[in-house]
């Protein structure tokens, strides 16, 4: 079974429509495929049509990435399993985007001071309708050519501390948990390694997320060493937290593909444990003790014909 949890269309800061993600995932062999844009479900509706109709041999997991503050960071929280029709979380999510607007507002002003012409009208044209995100400002400077590369952008002017960055001001770990819980979803720390914690503040975050109610960590993500999960696996047991698996697609890379190097050791318990998983041809996989979790983005099965 090939699986993964945690990838992005154009619904927020991907670059792929909905349509177009869930033919790549199954070009590329997934069985399973969670959608997980920032802040928003307005992708999944579109594509589970797309699969119903085109009749993909896919099963998609309804999901959103959610952000959160905690002290200075900003951590990401993903909602798998939500009702994305649930009218609380749907008015909870707005919020979330109406933040995202005044950040934006206030990012432009401050970039005006580092020689950036007022650009929120260029950045929401980027944008197209989408959750709006520190991603469509970096493709904007990337364009007129404030920076070389994505990275650089982020180093020069949106990292924390950065010209360009406004401190967050997103809701806190708890509450995303219990938006998460309210619309029938599990919660799962995003990335743990990607908020450059040293190992006192990430077993903190760890334990913290645990207490408010939180469900797994992402144990594998793409170029994590075997020792990296090792560790997050280790802390995920010290705290009765499962394994997730996500590649955090956003578009095709030399580093990143979906579904990609999401390896994991037979020992992790997964946050698909329960779930009723209809891969091969209406057979359900998730407690069948004949497969093997090594190894979660390697096809041990075949795909249905
Ligand atoms: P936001 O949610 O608006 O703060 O934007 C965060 C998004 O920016 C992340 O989800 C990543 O997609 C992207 N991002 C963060 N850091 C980098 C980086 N160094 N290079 C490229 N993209 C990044
Ligand atoms: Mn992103
Ligand atoms: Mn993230
Ligand atoms: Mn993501």
């Amino acid at each position: 079974m090939k699986i993964d949890l945690h990838s992005h269309t154009f619904c927020s800061d991907g670059i792929l429509s909905p349509q177009d993600l869930v033919e790549r995932a199954v070009a590329q062999k997934i069985n399973v495929l969670a959608i997980t844009d920032h802040d928003t479900v307005a992708g999944l509706a579109i594509a589970a049509e797309h699969i119903a109709s085109q009749q993909l041999p896919l099963q998609l997991i309804d999901g959103v990435e959610i952000s959160t503050s905690w002290y200075e960071f900003e951590i990401h929280i993903v909602g798998l399993q939500i009702n994305p029709n649930d009218p609380e979380l749907l008015a909870r999510l707005e919020s979330q985007q109406q933040r995202r607007l005044e950040r934006a507002t206030e990012m432009a002003r401050r970039l005006t001071k580092f020689q950036v012409p007022d650009c929120l009208p260029a950045v929401l044209k980027l944008a197209n309708g989408a959750a709006l995100t520190r991603t469509h400002f970096a493709r904007h400077l990337v364009n007129i050519g404030k920076a070389s590369s994505m990275n650089n952008v982020f180093k020069k002017y949106l990292a924390r501390g950065k010209a360009g960055y406004v401190p967050n001001n997103w809701v806190d770990l708890a509450t995303a948990v219990q938006w998460i819980h309210d619309a029938g979803g599990v919660a799962v720390l995003a990335h743990p390694l990607k908020y450059n914690l040293n190992g006192k503040w990430l077993t903190k975050l760890m334990r913290e997320f645990a207490l408010a109610g939180g469900d797994a960590a992402e144990v594998a993500s793409p170029q994590q060493t075997p020792v990296q999960k090792r560790e997050i696996w280790r802390l995920c047991q010290l705290f009765e937290l499962k394994a997730s698996v996500g590649s955090d697609f956003h578009q095709p890379t030399q580093w990143n593909e979906l579904g990609r190097g999401l390896y994991m050791t037979d020992d992790i318990i997964p946050i698909w444990q329960n779930w009723q998983l209809h891969t091969v041809a209406g057979t359900e996989i998730g407690s069948d003790p004949k497969i093997k979790t090594t190894e979660a983005a390697v096809e041990s099965l075949p795909l249905p014909q």
